[in-house]
């Protein structure tokens, strides 16, 4: 496809944008009294219009039932979680018993290692990715060493090669073999936070099943933003938040899978709480635990409702729109504003470089773009004039185009600024 960077060529992509209708869904800050051009949406997405009617009918029950709510609510709050088993695992490829909310993401990954961490004799190491989102490094390097292991040598990383941005599948699936019968576990992010790296999902974890390990992933940022076939992939656990592409709010709830090979499992370790038992007997106060059998089996406690609430208008969203089309637009924004980065690096001869792999199939809604010469005041500038993006050490700014409320106009106004700024320093 041959874009043009003007005006009317980008709202001429506007006009035959099915999903163009749900931008006018969302609520956008104002700098210097105009919308903003949003690209934080991988961060922390946009409140919907709608989300408040969910939150509002939790505070009206809450103040009309008080307790009576967890059975006599417009949506009871005993099982509020069950409504998102359906539509969400439609979202990230699952049986819905094989998703469940709970907690936020970096607990729910400690819950799900208690579990599927299982380090014994030879195999006890774990492969992610070098430069991983730093939470995650510290929960790994935590549950090594509540397992006895010495960090420096359980957990392996994958390196980037000299000179490269980006992590090669070849050397991933080079390094399982290597690891392979000390490999316990395989835990990536399924989206490098960083780069907007996508990982193969399907394919390093059937390889990771090859050589005798588990394999789960920390889909922060690919829940809502990539195609998973989780359930047929054959992936073992994964967990998520909410906030990011799922446009829940600020540390909202995360979601977890587990695949249902493992639900029957009685002799997986689990940290178990009353939430997670037997459903029909759990208000009889029994001693003894027996998980509901499904994901909602690794529950814990009774559920915060008022943050579910935001969720659930989100995931209903999603299911509305469908993946498919999300990732149809997905992947023309994306590729427009490529194009439009380029366009703009040409006419000023700017130095700026995008690390973000330029293959559709390994990137998704996130243009990482290293600014070599520019640096932070080209970010201020962008900042200050409208455009919304963040700053990552040493020198990269992140551009999500979210293509539930970014439009093709926002990418070619933005290279505007983006030139100006160049121009201006
Ligand atoms: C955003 C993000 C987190 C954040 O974890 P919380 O527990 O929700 O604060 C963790 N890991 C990755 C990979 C992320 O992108």
């Amino acid at each position: 496809m041959t874009f043009q960077n003007t005006r009317d060529y980008a709202r001429q992509l506007d006009a035959q944008d099915a999903l163009a209708k749900y931008r006018d869904e969302f609520l956008f800050p104002k700098v210097n009294g105009k919308q903003v051009i949003y690209f934080t949406g991988n961060s922390l997405g946009l409140q919907p219009k709608r989300t408040k009617a969910f939150v509002d009918e939790v505070m009206d029950d809450w103040a009309n039932l008080a307790v009576e709510g967890h059975f006599y609510a417009e949506k009871p709050w005993w099982d509020y979680h069950e409504r998102f088993a359906a539509p969400l695992g439609k979202i990230v490829g699952a049986k819905p018993s094989e998703v469940t909310v709970m907690n936020t993401l970096t607990v729910n990954l400690h819950l799900l290692m208690v579990s599927f961490y299982k380090p014994g004799g030879k195999r006890y190491k774990i492969l992610c990715e070098a430069k991983a989102f730093p939470s995650d490094q510290y929960m790994l390097q935590s549950q090594v060493r509540f397992h006895g292991y010495d960090p420096k040598d359980a957990i392996v990383e994958l390196e980037r090669r000299e000179g490269e941005h980006n992590i090669r599948l070849e050397d991933i699936l080079a390094k399982i073999d290597e690891v392979g019968d000390e490999l316990a576990l395989v835990l990536i992010g399924g989206v490098n936070y960083y780069t907007g790296q996508v990982f193969d999902i399907k394919t390093i974890t059937a390889a990771g099943h090859k050589a005798g390990a588990l394999v789960g992933w920390d889909l922060a940022h690919a829940a809502g933003n990539i195609k998973l076939e989780l359930h047929d992939w054959n992936v073992d656990f994964a967990a998520w938040c909410s906030y990011k592409y799922m446009n829940s709010g600020p540390g909202n709830a995360s979601g977890c899978f587990i695949h249902e090979k493992h639900h029957a499992d009685k002799t997986l370790n689990r940290f178990a709480g009353w939430w997670g038992h037997n459903k029909a007997r759990r208000f009889k106060m029994e001693p003894d635990f027996d998980p509901v059998e499904g994901a909602d089996g690794w529950q814990v406690s009774n559920l915060p409702i008022l943050s579910l609430a935001p969720y659930l208008a989100s995931v209903e969203m999603f299911a509305e729109v469908g993946m498919d089309a999300l990732i149809e637009k997905r992947d023309r924004i994306t590729s427009y504003l490529e194009f439009i980065l380029h366009e703009i690096g040409n006419e000023v001869s700017s130095s700026f470089e995008i690390i973000t792999p330029s293959d559709p199939f390994q990137r998704a809604s996130q243009l990482s773009v290293f600014l070599h010469g520019e640096g932070r005041p080209l970010f201020d500038y962008l900042m200050k004039n409208g455009v919304i993006t963040d700053w990552r050490e040493p020198n990269v700014i992140r551009l999500a185009p979210v293509p539930l409320y970014c439009s093709f106009e926002d990418m070619y106004d933005f290279g505007q600024i983006l030139k100006q700024g160049i121009v201006s320093q």
